[in-house]
């Protein structure tokens, strides 16, 4: 890409020099025809199908499973899964498109079709062998399988480099042990790809990824622990539990491989965030031109119309740093930088968004049944999840110094 500078100088001036030669790089950040299809494919059915029962969900605790089916019969759960093993070849940016519609009116359904859209299929198609892909890709395509990732332990968060669970070689099987916390879908998961130290090595250097199968003898799922967003998260206990050596999805010494891949679903949960953020807007605006006191409508008020305002400003920029986290992650996973900046910038505009939406609502947000008190829930999730927006920063700032090297 050009400077300003340069284009300044170019006789036909900026702009049109700009549009010209940079169209292409501009417009991947603009979904095309057919992403727009798709989104309005998502839209139609998360607005019939999922907004009437998203309270519903919470309520019961149950795993949407026919939300599920629907996203597969309208061939959207299998988006991230290649062409060949029966699915849509999507991009980032399709499964994006596609978090963003859904979590616009359900975050259970949202967070039930994460993993498939996102990393857990992408580790699967990236790092899998071929009897892998074969296995799980085409099944997760139909919305047969739920496949859980399991990093958290109950002493281990944020930081990678401390995992215990550990992996123990022995006659081409690996015997594994540990305790995994925080496990979302750990009721309805058939598959867990599952963070480990290999054969005890310390550090970064011990750690990989390896596939562990719900039926696998030691494998011990803990009670439902139910959330603020009403789905409910599990503790995963694996008591030396026999697995092939096939099964390894990523070796000792592949802790940056799996970062990588986790990129993706920082970007996801970033998407996700735009989402909340965009459905408590829609309900803010519809509320607020309804809503009369003082004989006009409340968003007559400056008070209110700018806190619209600042939120369609928040909203779109989040927007677009998701969608260039995921369009430029090309075949391949976001940038760390990229899915950072963009996750951190997402997670925080939801939190204020759908704050100033409970603000809009008045009192009457607080119930139940009107929108706003399930949005400032839901956008709770984002920071939290997926790496925190502290651990992000971190990165950033890592990157930032590490750019300057040389320069300092
Ligand atoms: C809804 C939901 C679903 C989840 N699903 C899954 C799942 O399916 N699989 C899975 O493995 N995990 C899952 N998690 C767990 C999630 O990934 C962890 O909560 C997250 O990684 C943070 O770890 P922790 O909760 O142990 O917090 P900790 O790491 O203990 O952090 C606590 C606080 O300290 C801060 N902190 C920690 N380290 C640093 C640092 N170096 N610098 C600055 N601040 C720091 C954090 O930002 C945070 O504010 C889920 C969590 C939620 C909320």
């Amino acid at each position: 890409m050009r400077t300003n500078g340069e284009y300044a100088q170019h006789p036909k001036g900026a702009e049109a020099q700009f549009a010209a030669e940079d169209r292409d790089e501009l417009l991947q950040y603009e979904l095309t025809a057919r992403q727009e299809e798709l989104r309005n494919r998502t839209r139609e059915l998360a607005e019939e199908k999922f907004r009437p029962r998203a309270l519903e969900w919470e309520r019961t605790g149950e795993f949407p499973w026919e939300n599920i089916q629907a996203l597969a019969d309208a061939g959207l759960i299998g988006m991230s899964v290649p062409v060949e093993f029966g699915g849509g070849g999507g991009t980032w940016l399709d499964a994006a498109v596609i978090l963003e519609e859904i979590s616009r009116t359900c975050y259970t359904t949202a967070m039930a079709a994460l993993g498939e859209l996102g990393v857990q299929t992408r580790a699967l198609a990236v790092y899998g062998t071929e009897a892998v892909k074969r296995k799980y890709l085409p099944l997760i395509a139909e919305g047969k399988l739920i496949c859980s990732v399991c990093i958290t332990e109950p002493d281990t968060g944020s930081d990678l480099n401390a995992l215990q669970t550990t992996a123990t070689s022995s006659n081409n099987s690996y015997l594994i042990s540990g305790k995994k916390a925080l496990i979302s879908r750990g009721d309805v998961a058939q598959l867990f790809v599952v963070y480990v130290r290999y054969d005890g090595k310390p550090g970064s250097s011990g750690v990989g990824a390896i596939l562990v199968e719900r039926d696998t003898p030691g494998v011990s799922i803990g009670e439902a622990q139910p959330t603020l967003g009403g789905e409910s998260l599990y503790e995963i206990t694996f008591e030396n539990c026999l697995v092939p050596t096939s099964n390894v999805l990523v070796e000792a010494g592949g802790l940056t491989r799996m970062l990588t891949a986790f990129n993706g679903q920082r970007t996801l949960n970033a998407a996700i965030s735009v989402g909340i953020a965009q459905g408590a807007q829609d309900a803010a605006v519809i509320y607020s031109s309804h809503r009369h006191q003082g004989g006009r409508p409340i968003n007559e008020y400056q008070g209110i119309g700018w806190m619209l305002a600042d939120n369609a400003i928040q909203i779109e920029a989040a927007r677009l740093l998701v969608r260039r986290a995921a369009a430029r992650a090309g075949a391949g996973f976001p940038s760390r930088y990229e899915a950072a900046v963009a996750k951190t910038l997402a997670n925080e505009m939801a939190l204020t968004v759908t704050d100033n939406v409970m603000q809009i609502f008045g009192g009457h947000g607080w119930l139940q049944k009107n929108s706003a008190e399930r949005y400032l829930r839901w956008a709770r999730y984002g920071p939290l999840g997926g790496g925190t927006p502290q651990v992000q920063r971190n990165g950033i700032a890592r990157h930032l110094l590490k750019s300057a090297e040389g320069m300092l």
